[in-house]
């Protein structure tokens, strides 16, 4: 048989923006805008893949500036002229390239996977596994006063969503209260996810967990410090809601580490954080043999990588919650195709791949 060899022969990028519908605020950074960098890779028979990667110095270290050249200087010289065939020494080579940089990594990840998945002539999702044609997103309400959390939750519920995740991370105790007020506003069929984003300490993490308990909570996200694994073991050990690992986990290798340390009970995956898709479907192969659940969740991104984490959330029977509501908080959305949103539920177009036909990027158009 002769085989056919689908060679890479360029890697462009551009910058895509958009605005969102309100700040988008958390302990850690406020943002109104998301401008990231999109990724195309293309071969020589014409296939284009697409790719993003969101720039979130205070939780990668990576800017618009270092993704850039980390793709052009590192990633692209490494990968240029290789067999789309040979992607597990592609990928290889991708995260030889260059130490961290994740975000720079998932988007080509993603746009190799969308090139393979279109090369194989099906959606993503089939391509990595299949389980569910359709998933459903929580809706996150920024960390704000009291009054305006429970606007927001209220706004939120009416627009169909029945799964909030809640940002706190600020003073524990106003922390508890924002809980109560938005739990008694939204009533007892909603359900409630807390996340923290490091902004507790050990102690009042454990207290704030006992107190939210009382207002039926399904999860608290990362209550303390990312590099705190300890301290995140001890709340774990000592909450009565099940606490999610999400800014400690970046890699397959502290994934091991969370896992051995039994120091949380539920895992949130992010391709920005761990580079992609092929080291996300390691994460959840380690998390689902050592009994432990996924969340795949985002950063502020657009719709190209958003897309493709819900590929990966339908893929996979161990992901079993989303936090995929980031291009729903956007006014515009520049991309063509790739996922849908009704309400809380997100299906995916038809195409192969991502499914993505076009993104109007800041100075020109990919796609067409
Ligand atoms: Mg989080």
């Amino acid at each position: 048989m002769e085989v056919v060899k689908t060679k890479i022969v360029d890697i462009k990028t551009g910058i895509i923006k958009a605005s969102l519908k309100k700040p988008f605020i958390t302990a850690l950074r406020r943002a109104i805008e998301v401008e990231d960098v999109i990724v195309k890779i293309i071969t020589d028979e014409g296939l284009e893949g697409f790719g993003e990667a969101a720039p979130t110095p205070a939780i990668t270290g990576e800017t618009h500036g270092s993704i850039i050249e980390a793709i052009e200087k590192f990633i692209k010289p490494a990968i240029i002229g290789m067999n789309i065939e040979d992607f597990e020494e592609i990928i290889k080579k991708i995260n030889n390239s260059i130490l961290h940089n994740t975000s720079a990594k998932a988007a080509c990840d993603i746009a190799l996977y969308d090139i393979l998945s279109k090369y194989y002539e099906v959606p993503l999702y089939q391509f990595l596994g299949g389980a569910k044609k359709s998933i459903s997103t929580d809706i996150t309400i920024s960390l704000n006063d009291i009054e305006k959390m429970v606007l927001d939750s209220i706004e939120a519920v009416n627009q169909g969503f029945n799964t909030l995740k809640i940002k706190v991370g600020g003073d524990y105790k106003k922390d508890i209260q924002r809980v109560k007020a938005i739990r008694e506003a939204v009533g007892e069929k909603i359900n409630l996810r807390v996340d923290a984003n490091q902004g507790w300490k050990t102690k009042e993490a454990i207290f704030a967990a006992n107190e939210i308990a009382k207002y039926n909570i399904e999860l608290l996200e990362q209550p303390v410090k990312a590099y705190d694994l300890e301290g995140l073991k001890e709340v774990t050990k000592n909450s009565p809601i099940p606490v999610m690992a999400d800014e400690s986990i970046f890699s397959p290798y502290d994934a091991v580490k969370i896992i051995s340390m039994k120091a949380a009970d539920i895992i949130n995956i992010k391709l920005m954080k761990c580079g992609g898709i092929y080291n996300a479907l390691k994460i959840n192969s380690l998390a689902e043999s050592a009994g432990i659940e996924c969340m795949v969740g985002s950063m502020m991104e657009c719709k190209v990588s958003v897309t493709a984490a819900a590929h990966l959330a339908a893929a996979k029977s161990n992901i079993t919650r989303c936090d995929l509501d980031a291009p729903f908080l956007l006014n515009n959305d520049p991309v063509i195709g790739g996922i849908f949103y009704n309400g809380s539920d997100i299906t995916f177009s038809e195409g192969f791949g991502l499914g993505i036909e076009k993104i109007e990027l800041k100075n020109e158009i990919f796609g067409e």
